[in-house]
């Protein structure tokens, strides 16, 4: 990884928060105290994935219940910032036992998502499709696709779908395993024709993780690597699935996993991301609470 900060000249102060080191800018002058450019360029995007939201009991780590409490307290971080874009990287709800439960579930988190911002993002995850269809899904969250790509102050960005089982059919109603995550030809093809179709700096988003082969991993992972980096474009891919903190170089692209607002018990277990972008495609990432912090 590159520092390319190391060269700038402003003034910085440096503090340590959650065993992270920022690096803040002087307020001297005006230039962004994260990525040194001319801050109205810079495009600001929150980010927050594994939310299992459901009103069941805690099962091991998992607080789903808290959920509602941990957002409502990232909502007021992310209303401060005021990012262009949200997007929630997968398994923003937990599984039901019906379909009328889980729709209650979709509904209850996403009446407290939805006001944080008006332009959002929900990437598919395993436990949102356990027991809705992708249709139901994208429905309660007014979403008409489950893959597709936008361009936003000019980075283009890149939703993916990795709900899918090896033999092509989509995952829905606990009709696969979670291991088995693929990303079909279908999608494969529509991915290397907007990769190459597009010019400017990319960043995908995933929940499966596509820089592993164990079970966390997309099964065809090297071909969807092999796709990004073809096309020379591709800065970043940022992923959940595995709820922890991880960072991979693979081909001169970065893969972020970010860590799960589930985990954990009370305000400190949450995690929450705020992902600025400038202009050349330099990216910083400042995590709270159980969230890394990273810029490249
Ligand atoms: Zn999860």
């Amino acid at each position: 990884m590159t520092d390319s900060f190391s060269t700038r000249s402003f003034h910085r102060r440096t503090i340590l928060k959650q065993g992270t080191l920022f690096l803040l800018a002087g307020a001297m002058n005006s230039v962004d105290p994260i990525l040194g450019a001319d801050p109205s360029d810079n495009l600001k995007v929150g980010l927050v994935t594994d939310m299992h939201y459901a009103d069941k009991p805690t099962r091991g780590s998992r607080h789903y219940r808290e959920t509602l409490d941990k957002l409502e307290a990232a909502a007021i971080h992310f209303e401060k910032a005021k990012p262009h874009f949200i997007a929630e990287l997968g398994d923003f709800i937990d599984a039901a036992d019906s379909v009328d439960a889980e729709q209650s579930y979709l509904k209850t988190i996403n009446k407290q998502f939805a006001p944080i911002c008006k332009e959002r993002h929900y990437i598919l995850g395993n436990h949102c499709v356990d027991t809705l269809t992708k249709e139901e899904f994208l429905s309660g969250v007014e979403q008409k696709k489950s893959y597709y790509s936008f361009d936003q102050k000019g980075i283009h960005f890149v939703v993916l779908d990795s709900c899918f089982r090896s033999d092509g059919k989509p995952y829905q109603r606990k009709n696969f395993q979670w291991t088995d995550a693929n990303i079909p030809p279908a999608e494969l093809e529509w991915l290397a024709g907007d990769l190459e179709d597009n010019d400017k700096p990319t960043i995908v988003f995933a929940h499966q993780r596509l820089d592993v082969s164990n079970n966390h991993g997309v099964r065809n992972c090297r071909k969807v690597r092999e796709i990004l980096e073809k096309s020379g474009n591709v800065k970043a891919v940022f992923q959940g699935h595995s709820h922890q903190n991880d960072l991979k170089e693979i081909g001169g692209i970065h893969y972020c996993t970010l860590v799960a607002m589930v985990e954990g018990s009370g305000e400190e277990n949450s995690a929450y991301t705020m992902m600025t972008v400038a202009k050349n495609g330099s990216i910083a990432i400042e995590g709270f609470l159980k969230q890394k912090s990273y810029q490249w």
